[in-house]
């Protein structure tokens, strides 16, 4: 037998210490800016916006990877800085340490093009608007190649081909060409909207995806990006405190319309697109009490803050900004998008809606949340044990079957208050009856008809090029489990039939919440439960629906059936057990 010593088994791995070779420097920095064929697209555009252009195409072949072109009309670049644009830490747009400190271009890093070249064949050609001809340099995997004059239009146009060809490792984890595809729709889209006065234009494989005008006016930018009858719905915020000098401007969906996620949430911090959940809460707070659970607003807005309260220099992608009084920024987009849907609206006198956390149904009082730390077994039935006497909490076992209850009756038109043999059962409708519709859509697959209803006139229901994208990528379930529709051209669909559960609702709107909600779940689940995951979810009769007598028996008869009851198919109970033995220590009985 061969023991290694320590420092023998280290041995291999051990270099002496030196300086990267600026290649393989240059690959590793470059991973940070290019993760994918979109950020690829983000930072060739900004630069476009940043050089003034009034008109940016952008062309795409095999989801970015074969070939990515951004032509603009801006300023150009001079024919004897074009080499220099490609290296690293060169911009033009800052030059010393306080304009650091106040950022007004989308670049300043000097990162974008050298990342970029270093993973790609990429082919720069750009013309000043007063010189006669423009200059053309080629560079292959970041080494310069031919170069020199060439006839073209003013402005500048960047070619990017074989994208991470000398990077096979990140090539094998970006998505399907249609994935990487409706990145790519989704950015130019999100910039369309807050670069109104910018005509983006978006061709898809030789094909026009997406135009906006480009005519400076907020309104019709956003009815290219979302359609006309979500336009409609949208109410327009514009917001100025002269006092802080903080703005807020953009649109923010009337209650009447929203959506299963909150991927329609966009914000930009002085017109830079930034993610940041701290915004997105900011705007969901505004809509306390006017949406139901689990349904999001639509957003695009765009926040004006002194240069010198962000810090955009936070991450190498400048997705992430950082703000010097986050609570400041929290109050001013709450009560802005607040005070537009009140104003369209008076706020209806309606409760907060029923909280989604299962846990806060039951007064704390009465049960200390501390006891439900260990209460759940395998996200199943929660069955409550006070814990007074240090008792552990004790689970019920996911895979029993549901115990036969008898119907006491409805509480807060949410729950079924039931009694069983082991004592009180507080049924969750919405939960219980997903998981009843889940377990009948999977049952029903195999080899069977799907249950459908034909509608009376097929309805045209408009896709956003993200919905577009799931019904393409899920089209064979959605099909499978009932939903009948034909391509009506321009991102459009013909709808023609719909799951038989949902033949008494509206029934684009059912389509619309599947896509969304399949988009949504498809992160986290297996694709084909989440078809059906999504559609057995927006089926399922709502919380707050009033319930007959026999509805709560059947309701209960079918959970009693189901091999898996304890859950819905997200994993939340579908039901909370209060012991016999709990509730007569409770009374003094015991
Ligand atoms: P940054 O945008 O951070 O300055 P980049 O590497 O993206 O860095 O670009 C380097 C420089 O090249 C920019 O500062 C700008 O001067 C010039 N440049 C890049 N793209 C364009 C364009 N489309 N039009 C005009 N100038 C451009
Ligand atoms: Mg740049």
């Amino acid at each position: 037998m061969i023991f290694l010593t320590r420092s023998q088994a280290g041995r291999d791995s051990f270099m002496a210490i030196k300086i990267l070779p600026p290649d393989l420097a240059a690959k590793i920095a470059a991973g940070e800016v290019v993760e994918r064929p979109a950020s690829v697209v983000k930072e060739l555009m900004e630069n476009s916006i940043d050089a003034g252009s009034s008109q940016i195409t952008i062309e795409i072949k095999e989801g970015g990877v074969e070939q990515i072109s951004v032509i603009d009309d801006g300023h150009g670049i001079p024919a004897e800085e074009v080499a220099i644009a490609f290296q690293r830490h060169a911009t033009s747009k800052i030059d010393a340490q306080d304009q650091l400190d106040a950022i007004a271009t989308l670049g300043f890093r000097g990162e974008a093009l050298p990342s970029i070249a270093a993973v790609s064949h990429t082919t720069i050609i750009t013309r000043q608007p007063l010189n006669t001809a423009g200059f053309r340099l080629e560079l292959l995997w970041g080494e310069e190649g031919s170069s020199g004059a060439q006839g073209c239009r003013p402005g500048t146009s960047i070619e990017v081909s074989d994208l991470f060809g000398n990077l096979p490792a990140r090539r094998k984890f970006l998505r399907s060409s249609s994935g990487e595809t409706s990145r790519i729709q989704e950015l130019v889209s999100r910039y369309a909207l807050v670069f109104p006065c910018v005509r983006f234009q978006l061709m898809v494989d030789g094909r026009i995806s997406f135009t906006s005008p480009g005519n400076g006016l907020p309104r019709e930018a956003l009815l290219a990006v979302y359609g006309p009858q979500a336009a409609k719905a949208m109410l327009e915020i514009q917001e100025d405190n002269p006092e802080t000098g903080y703005q807020v401007d953009g649109f923010v969906s009337a209650p009447s319309l929203s959506r299963a996620n909150r991927s329609y949430m966009t914000f930009f911090v002085n017109r830079r697109w930034v993610q940041s959940r701290m915004l997105s809460y900011a705007v969901e707070e505004a809509y306390m009490g006017l949406l139901q659970i689990k349904r999001f607003p639509l957003a695009a807005l765009n926040i004006i803050i002194p240069y010198e309260d962000v810090d955009v220099n936070y991450h190498p992608s400048k997705r992430e900004v950082r703000f010097r009084e986050e609570s400041r920024v929290f109050s001013t987009v709450q009560r802005a998008v607040r005070g537009v849907l009140v104003a369209d609206s008076p706020v209806p006198s309606l409760a907060p809606p029923p909280e989604s956390d299962y846990r806060s149904a039951i007064p704390t009082s009465f049960f200390p949340r501390s006891a439900f730390g260990g209460g759940r077994s395998g996200g199943g039935m929660l069955d409550y044990s006070p814990n007074p006497m240090g008792e552990p909490a004790v689970g019920a076992d996911p895979l029993q079957p549901a115990p036969p209850l008898k119907v006491v009756g409805q509480l807060k038109l949410t729950y079924i208050v039931a009694e069983g043999s082991a004592g009180m059962f507080l049924v969750d409708q919405h939960a219980a009856h997903e998981r009843v519709l889940f377990d009948r859509i999977c049952e029903k697959k195999e080899g069977q008809e799907a249950q459908y209803q034909p509608l009376l006139e097929p309805i045209s229901v408009e896709l956003t090029p993200a919905q577009g994208d799931t019904l393409k990528t899920n089209h064979d379930e959605l099909v499978k489990y009932g939903f009948q529709f034909e391509p009506f051209g321009d991102g459009s669909y013909l709808l023609r039939a719909v799951p038989a559960i949902f033949s008494d609702g509206d029934a684009a709107k059912s389509l619309l919440d599947v896509l969304d909600t399949t988009a949504f779940e498809g992160l986290v689940r297996q694709k084909e439960d989440v078809t059906a995951a999504s559609i057995a979810c927006h089926g399922a009769i709502r919380a707050g629906k009033s319930l007959t007598e026999p509805e709560m028996v059947a309701l209960l008869e079918q959970l009693e059936a189901t091999p898996n009851p304890h859950t819905c198919p997200h994993g939340r109970p579908t039901m909370v057990h209060f012991s016999s033995m709990h509730m007569e220590r409770e009374f003094g009985r015991r």
